[in-house]
């Protein structure tokens, strides 16, 4: 278990000193609700209790179960056919409020929704060991050009500069426009994935924490981590703020 000191929830990432002053003078309000949230995060308590929370999930790649069996959860896809990551940390559900906060952030470029997910996936991350690199999965040019910014890439940098853990957003690049990947068999998701990715450097047994929006499916997780374990790579973890359930 990493000793390093975690940071404490906050909504930017100044010092901690500074947002303390900063939020004594502009005090948080939820971005949910509305009303002041007391504290140094968008998003009251209330509203943070009603958020869905991703449990009970897969230990593995955190899909959403419906039951809690006593003891190993690990979903059926995981025990048939482990995938090449360690494990994935998704904190939330992709379902109402998430979704419409994941949205505004995504597709309009509202960054306080990005600032606040963030540091619920950070909140998420309290137990876990910090990796050597944080990768951001990475977006074709033409839809980065459309959106005007890879939000994987902006959470990836975030997450990095609050946890102190250098980001390398080139070090993977997505050479093809590859569908959604929701919906689908899994052998045409994973045609669909052959050689849309390329790795741009070697790298030599390097712990890489790869990070990401919304898994789906977990397809482009398991193209894109054992792209790096093969480059590579000692560990590879999926950091990601909601998962969706399989079927939806
Ligand atoms: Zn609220
Ligand atoms: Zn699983």
């Amino acid at each position: 278990m990493d000793k390093r000191e975690r940071p404490r929830l906050a909504a930017c990432p100044w010092p901690v000193g500074v947002r303390r002053f900063s939020y004594r003078l502009f005090p948080g309000h939820c971005l949910l609700c509305g009303t002041p949230s007391g504290r140094p995060l968008d998003l009251c308590a209330d509203c943070e209790a009603d958020l869905p929370l991703n449990r009970p999930s897969c230990q593995r790649c955190a899909l959403p179960l419906a039951t809690a069996p006593d003891g190993d959860l690990t979903c059926g896809a995981c025990l048939a056919r482990p995938p090449p990551f360690q494990y994935c940390v998704a904190p939330l559900r992709y379902e109402f409020p998430v979704d419409s906060l994941i949205n505004s952030f995504k597709y309009r470029g509202q960054f306080s929704r990005g600032a606040l997910l963030a540091e619920l996936l950070l909140a998420a991350l309290q137990q876990t060991a910090l990796p050597e690199l944080i990768v951001p999965v990475p977006l074709h040019w033409r839809r980065q050009f459309q959106r005007g910014f890879n939000q994987a890439a902006w959470l990836a940098s975030y997450l990095g500069r609050r946890l102190a853990v250098p980001v390398e957003r080139q070090l993977l690049s997505r050479h093809r426009h590859t569908p959604h990947q929701q919906g689908g068999s899994r052998q045409q998701r994973l045609h669909n994935l052959r050689g849309a990715f390329r790795l741009n450097r070697s790298l030599s047994g390097q712990t890489i924490a790869l990070v990401d929006d919304v898994m789906t499916t977990g397809s482009t997780a398991r193209e894109l981590s054992g792209l790096l374990i093969k480059g590579g790579a000692a560990r590879v973890d999926i950091w990601c703020l909601a998962r969706t359930p399989l079927e939806k």
